[in-house]
Protein backbone atom coordinates (compact mmCIF):
# COMPACT_ATOMS: atom_id res chain seq x y z
CA UNK A 1 0.00 0.00 0.00
CA UNK A 2 1.05 3.61 -0.85
CA UNK A 3 1.55 5.82 2.36
CA UNK A 4 2.37 8.82 0.51
CA UNK A 5 1.24 10.30 -2.63
CA UNK A 6 3.46 12.90 -4.33
CA UNK A 7 0.94 15.37 -6.89
CA UNK A 8 3.51 15.29 -9.90
CA UNK A 9 2.07 18.42 -11.15
CA UNK A 10 2.23 20.73 -8.17
CA UNK A 11 6.40 19.57 -6.96
CA UNK A 12 8.94 22.17 -7.46
CA UNK A 13 11.64 19.57 -6.63
CA UNK A 14 12.25 21.53 -3.82
CA UNK A 15 13.82 19.10 -1.22
CA UNK A 16 12.26 21.00 1.61
CA UNK A 17 10.12 17.12 2.12
CA UNK A 18 13.44 15.20 1.65
CA UNK A 19 15.08 17.46 4.38
CA UNK A 20 11.72 17.08 6.76
CA UNK A 21 11.51 12.97 6.14
CA UNK A 22 13.25 11.30 9.75
CA UNK A 23 13.77 8.07 7.91
CA UNK A 24 15.54 9.82 4.68
CA UNK A 25 12.88 7.84 1.82
CA UNK A 26 12.45 10.86 -0.38
CA UNK A 27 14.83 12.23 -2.68
CA UNK A 28 14.58 14.62 -5.84
CA UNK A 29 15.35 12.87 -9.05
CA UNK A 30 15.83 13.58 -12.47
CA UNK A 31 11.95 13.19 -13.58
CA UNK A 32 10.65 16.28 -14.92
CA UNK A 33 6.85 17.33 -14.94
CA UNK A 34 5.00 19.44 -17.30
CA UNK A 35 6.65 22.42 -16.06
CA UNK A 36 9.97 21.57 -16.14
CA UNK A 37 10.87 20.99 -12.15
CA UNK A 38 12.33 18.11 -10.85
CA UNK A 39 10.44 15.74 -8.95
CA UNK A 40 10.99 14.61 -5.35
CA UNK A 41 10.51 10.53 -5.37
CA UNK A 42 9.88 7.52 -3.16
CA UNK A 43 11.20 3.70 -3.95
CA UNK A 44 8.28 0.93 -3.28
CA UNK A 45 10.65 -0.21 -0.74
CA UNK A 46 10.73 3.00 1.07
CA UNK A 47 7.18 3.64 0.88
CA UNK A 48 6.93 0.40 3.23
CA UNK A 49 9.13 1.75 5.06
CA UNK A 50 7.28 5.48 5.96
CA UNK A 51 5.40 5.63 9.17
CA UNK A 52 2.95 8.06 7.94
CA UNK A 53 4.68 10.68 10.26
CA UNK A 54 3.15 13.29 7.56
CA UNK A 55 5.91 15.88 8.31
CA UNK A 56 6.85 15.83 4.33
CA UNK A 57 3.63 16.77 4.01
CA UNK A 58 3.58 20.01 6.58
CA UNK A 59 6.85 21.48 5.14
CA UNK A 60 5.65 21.12 1.65
CA UNK A 61 4.92 24.61 0.33
CA UNK A 62 3.01 23.42 -2.65
CA UNK A 63 0.60 21.04 -0.71
CA UNK A 64 1.96 18.25 -3.21
CA UNK A 65 1.85 15.32 -0.72
CA UNK A 66 -0.60 12.98 0.68
CA UNK A 67 -0.46 11.10 3.36
CA UNK A 68 -2.06 7.55 3.99
CA UNK A 69 -2.09 5.66 7.51
CA UNK A 70 -2.51 1.97 7.32
CA UNK A 71 -5.90 1.09 8.82
CA UNK A 72 -5.72 -1.13 11.99
CA UNK A 73 -7.36 -4.21 12.38
CA UNK A 74 -9.85 -4.32 14.43
S1 LIG B 1 8.46 19.90 -0.44
FE1 LIG B 1 6.77 19.70 -1.90
S2 LIG B 1 7.44 20.91 -3.67
FE2 LIG B 1 9.25 20.54 -2.40
S3 LIG B 1 10.19 18.67 -3.27
FE3 LIG B 1 8.80 18.04 -1.62
S4 LIG B 1 6.83 17.57 -2.63
FE4 LIG B 1 8.05 18.78 -4.04
S1 LIG C 1 5.23 10.50 6.12
FE1 LIG C 1 7.07 10.73 7.43
S2 LIG C 1 8.26 8.85 7.12
FE2 LIG C 1 6.74 8.97 5.47
S3 LIG C 1 7.87 9.93 3.77
FE3 LIG C 1 6.78 11.56 4.89
S4 LIG C 1 8.25 12.34 6.38
FE4 LIG C 1 9.03 10.35 5.64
Amino acid sequence: MKKIVIDEEFCKGCGLCAEACPKKLLSVGKKLNKQGYPLVEISDEDQDKCVSCALCARVCPDVAIRVYRQKKAQ
